[in-house]
């Protein structure tokens, strides 16, 4: 199985709380008007790397791990098995950005064998209407920090609660 990928980033922090280690993967039919990457919306972009190499890639950095792109749900099945090495072998959080609404992956029998393995997923389109550079983590209001186990065990969307204060 091959994940289509654009690169792997180190040490971030603008996709998720803490120093991370970001997956980026081509491909995104959402067609956001203001997406910040549209050089990601070709399926063709990047490189076929295994998901067995991106997982090496991924284990010989620190932090925890999102997805992104592109948008990482039209490689699901590949994100899936990704995403369950992660959590079951290195023992680290996963994030995943998409522009695909909770519901949506939910609702979708593919998509929605990633979730087991998620911890947040930021939801829904780019809308530049909405765009509010307040906002951690996400670019417009109409998307959400969907804290995924919660809502799966709730039966509705749990918004995920992060406080950034520093723990003493
Ligand atoms: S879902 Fe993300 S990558 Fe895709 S068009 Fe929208 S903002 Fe761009």
């Amino acid at each position: 199985m091959e994940i289509q990928l654009i690169r792997i980033v180190e040490d971030t922090t603008v996709d998720g709380p803490g120093w991370r280690t970001s997956v980026y993967c081509a491909g995104c039919r959402h067609a956001c008007p203001g997406c910040h990457n549209p050089e990601t919306w070709p399926f063709t972009a990047g490189e076929a790397v295994s998901v067995a190499d991106v997982f090496d890639r991924i284990a010989q950095t620190e932090g925890n791990v999102t997805f992104s792109g592109g948008d990482p749900m039209y490689q699901a099945e590949a994100f899936t098995e990704l995403a369950r090495r992660i959590t079951s072998e290195l023992h680290r959080t996963v994030w995943c950005y998409t522009g695909f609404t909770f519901d949506e992956v939910l609702a979708d029998a593919t998509m929605r064998r990633m979730l087991p393995y998620l911890e947040v997923l930021v939801d829904g389109p780019f809308i530049a209407a909405e765009r509010d550079l307040d906002l951690m983590f996400r670019g417009s209001r109409n998307q959400r920090l969907v804290d995924v186990q919660a809502s799966l065990k709730a039966g509705h969307v749990v918004e995920f609660e992060w406080d950034p204060r520093p723990k003493f």
